[in-house]
């Protein structure tokens, strides 16, 4: 469903989204290219979790959203699904009781081809090798980084074309996050998957990224390349840890 004007793959134009009265996104605009990893970052409440959110119809929106030419404020996540966006909560949502195996199977809940969800199957099992060890086991009792893989496995089960991983970080340890990220890069890469991620982890982030934006109260406050990103010193101070 290219539209080949050279329009960006998502473009987000004066987005508001927020919970009944409390207003969280105050007008963002912002675009990312086809198979590119798009950084959000910024501090707790700035309103990241929502623009995930707010993108795949989990929360009530205003402005607007063009995917691949498809305006998508105001339908519902189902049909945000069908048009390839799959989301990756924070907290992952995996079902603890089902399999490994039944955990991917949900995701490709609207698959019917049973030889395309087994070749998706070998597919996700290619990037994530432990889930395939442990494929009959219950999710519940996977580490969290294996749960982490687990989610974004099950998206993976959608063949998407827009990835929204919230927090992938998350509880996990400093090598166990950097594998997964790692993981996230060769997925863009191999399957050109556009990524939207959110991360309080921004040197993981900006080193897969090609760009980011800093997001706070709601606004985004700077947008750049990853680079410039890096090199900017109030995010050096705020979220890399260091000064420049
Ligand atoms: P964090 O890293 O802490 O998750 P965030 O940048 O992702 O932060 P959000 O989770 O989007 O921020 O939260 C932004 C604001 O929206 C916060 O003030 C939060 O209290 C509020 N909020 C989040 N979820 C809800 C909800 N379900 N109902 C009402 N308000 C909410």
């Amino acid at each position: 469903m290219s539209t080949g004007t050279g329009e960006p793959f998502l473009t987000v134009t004066d987005l508001h989204a927020g919970y009944g009265g409390a207003r969280v996104l105050h007008g963002l605009n912002f675009a990312v290219a086809r198979g590119e990893v798009c950084a959000i970052l910024g501090p707790n409440g700035a309103g990241k979790t929502t623009l995930l959110r707010a993108l795949c119809g989990m929360v009530a929106a205003r402005g607007v959203v063009r995917l691949d030419g498809a305006d998508i404020v105001g339908r519902a996540p189902e049909s945000v699904a069908r048009l390839g966006v799959a989301h990756v909560p924070e907290g992952r949502g995996t079902f603890m009781p089902l399999t490994v195996e039944d955990n991917l199977r949900v995701g490709a809940y609207s698959v019917r081809d049973r030889v395309r969800v087994q070749a998706d199957l070998a597919r996700v099992f290619d990037f994530f090798p432990v889930l395939k060890e442990k494929v009959h086991q219950q999710a519940g009792g996977l580490s969290g980084g294996q749960q982490q893989m687990l989610a974004i496995g099950r998206a993976l089960m959608m063949r998407p074309r827009l990835l929204l991983l919230d927090e992938p970080s998350l509880g996990l340890s400093p090598l166990v996050t950097q594998e997964l990220f790692q993981i996230v890069h060769t997925i863009n890469q191999e399957e050109h998957t556009t990524v939207i991620v959110v991360e309080q982890n921004a040197h993981l982030a900006l080193a897969i990224a090609q760009h980011a934006h800093v997001l706070e109260t709601g606004r985004i406050v700077l947008s750049g390349t990853a680079a410039q990103i890096k090199a900017d010193e109030q995010v050096a101070k705020s979220y890399l840890g260091y000064r420049v």
